[in-house]
C-alpha cells in the first residue's frame, strides 16, 4: 500500500525545460532548484536537469552540497553571501554570486580570493526586496568590471513583482527602467522568472530564469498548468485505509466541523500535514479516489484526512489516492487552500517517501 509516496516524474521535468526552450529558444535557462527543487529533491532534480545552463539556490549550503555531490555546472547564489567569510567558500566551490547590495559589493571588492568569481548584479526596479536602487547601479558596476575579484563582466538582472498579472502597471514601468539602467553598460541581461517566460516575450533577453513551471505547475494567477502545456512533475499518492458509515447529523474530525447532512460513507486516507498536505485545505477540496473526484470534508489531521463517498460506494480499503498532480491539477488544490502551488511543493515533509520515475 503506497502510504504518502510522491511520485517524481522526470520525464514530465525534462518535457517542462523543454517547453521552456521553445517559449525562448535564444535565451539560456538558469533553473532553479532552491528550497530542495521546490520540494522535489535538488540532487535528483540537479542531476536529471541535462538541458538547462547553470542552476540557480538561495542558500550557501545548498551549493555546496551540489558542488560536493559532484555536480558540475554553475551554481548562482541568488541572494548573494550573507557573511563575507563565505565569499572563500563561493571562490573555492567555484560558484557564483549575485551581489544586490552596496556593502556586498564593498566585501567583494575587499576580498582577498584565491580565484575570480562570476558575478550577478541585481537591480531592483520596483519590487523593492532586494536589488541595487537605480542610482547606485553606475557607481556599482564601474567599481567591479575591472576588479581582479571578477570573472568575466558582471550579468545584470532584476526581478519583477506581477508578472503573473499580465496587465499590471508595474511590469512594463520595471522593464523599461531595466533597459534604461542597462542602455550603456556591457553584460548579459536577465529578467524573466516562469510567469514572465509565459507572457511577457520582451523580458527573455540572455537568461531566463524558470522555477515553478519547470515543475509542472502553473506561474499566472489564474490558470492552470495544462493550459500552458505543461505537465506536473509531482504526484502526491496515498491510500485509504478505512471505509466507515457516518449517519445524518454525525459530524466528522477534529473539532466536529463538518456534520453529514444525511447518512453517507467516509473514506480515510493516510495523509495529513505531518506530511504537508495543507491544513487549510477546506471542506470541498477534490480529493482524486480511482480516478473519481471527491470532496475533503472535515479538518486535516496530522497523519489523515477524510473524504465523503456520497451513499454508495466502490471504495474499499487500499484504493490508491490522488492528492495532486496527474488527473489533479495542484493549483485547484492550492486555492481551496488558500496557497498556492510553490508553497504546497515546497511543504512535503521528509515523511513522505520520493519515488522517481522516467
Ligand atoms: C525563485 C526565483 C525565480 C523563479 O521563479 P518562478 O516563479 O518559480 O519561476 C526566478 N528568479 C529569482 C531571482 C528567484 O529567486
Amino acid at each position: 500500500m503506497k502510504i504518502a509516496v510522491a511520485e517524481i516524474n522526470i520525464g514530465a521535468l525534462l518535457y517542462n525545460v523543454e517547453v521552456v526552450r521553445k517559449l525562448a529558444p535564444t535565451s539560456k535557462i538558469l533553473a532553479m532548484i532552491k528550497a530542495n527543487a521546490y520540494g522535489h529533491g535538488y540532487l535528483e532534480v540537479a542531476e536529471s536537469l541535462t538541458n538547462v545552463d547553470a542552476f540557480g539556490v538561495a542558500r550557501l549550503d545548498e551549493a555546496i552540497k551540489l558542488r560536493d555531490a559532484g555536480v558540475k555546472k554553475s551554481i548562482v547564489l541568488l541572494e548573494g553571501f550573507f557573511d563575507k567569510d563565505e565569499l572563500m567558500i563561493i571562490a573555492e566551490k567555484q560558484l557564483e554570486t549575485v551581489l544586490h547590495n552596496k556593502q556586498q559589493v564593498i566585501d567583494f571588492i575587499n576580498a582577498d580570493l584565491p580565484q575570480p568569481i562570476k558575478v550577478w548584479l541585481k537591480l531592483d526596479t520596483g519590487m523593492h526586496r532586494i536589488g541595487l536602487a537605480p542610482e547606485e547601479m553606475a557607481s556599482c558596476y564601474n567599481q567591479l568590471t575591472q576588479h581582479k575579484n571578477i570573472l568575466a563582466t558582471p550579468t545584470i538582472l532584476t526581478h519583477l513583482a506581477c508578472a503573473d498579472e499580465l496587465e499590471h502597471p508595474l511590469n512594463n514601468q520595471q522593464i523599461n527602467l531595466f533597459n534604461q539602467l542597462c542602455l550603456d553598460i556591457e553584460g548579459e541581461r536577465s529578467i524573466a522568472n516562469s510567469a514572465a517566460i509565459m507572457s511577457l516575450p520582451e523580458t527573455h533577453l540572455d537568461w531566463v530564469r524558470p522555477g515553478i513551471m519547470m515543475y509542472g505547475a502553473s506561474a499566472m494567477a489564474d490558470s492552470d498548468a495544462a493550459e500552458h502545456d505543461l505537465k506536473p512533475v509531482m504526484t502526491l499518492k496515498s491510500s485509504v485505509i478505512a471505509v466507515r458509515d457516518v449517519p445524518k447529523g454525525g459530524s466528522v474530525g477534529y473539532g466536529a466541523t463538518w456534520v453529514a447532512k444525511q447518512n453517507t460513507k467516509i473514506a480515510v486516507v493516510a495523509i495529513g500535514y505531518g506530511d504537508g498536505y495543507p491544513r487549510n485545505a477546506g471542506n470541498g477540496t477534490p480529493v482524486l479516489i480511482n480516478s473519481i473526484e471527491y470532496p475533503l470534508v472535515g479538518r486535516v489531521s496530522m497523519d489523515m484526512i477524510t473524504v465523503d463517498l456520497g451513499q454508495s460506494t466502490e471504495i474499499k480499503v487500499g484504493d490508491e489516492v490522488i492528492l495532486w498532480g496527474e488527473g489533479l491539477p495542484i493549483e485547484r488544490v492550492a486555492r481551496h487552500a488558500n496557497s498556492i502551488a510553490y508553497e504546497l511543493l515546497c511543504g512535503v515533509t521528509g515523511r513522505v517517501t520520493k519515488q522517481y520515475k522516467n
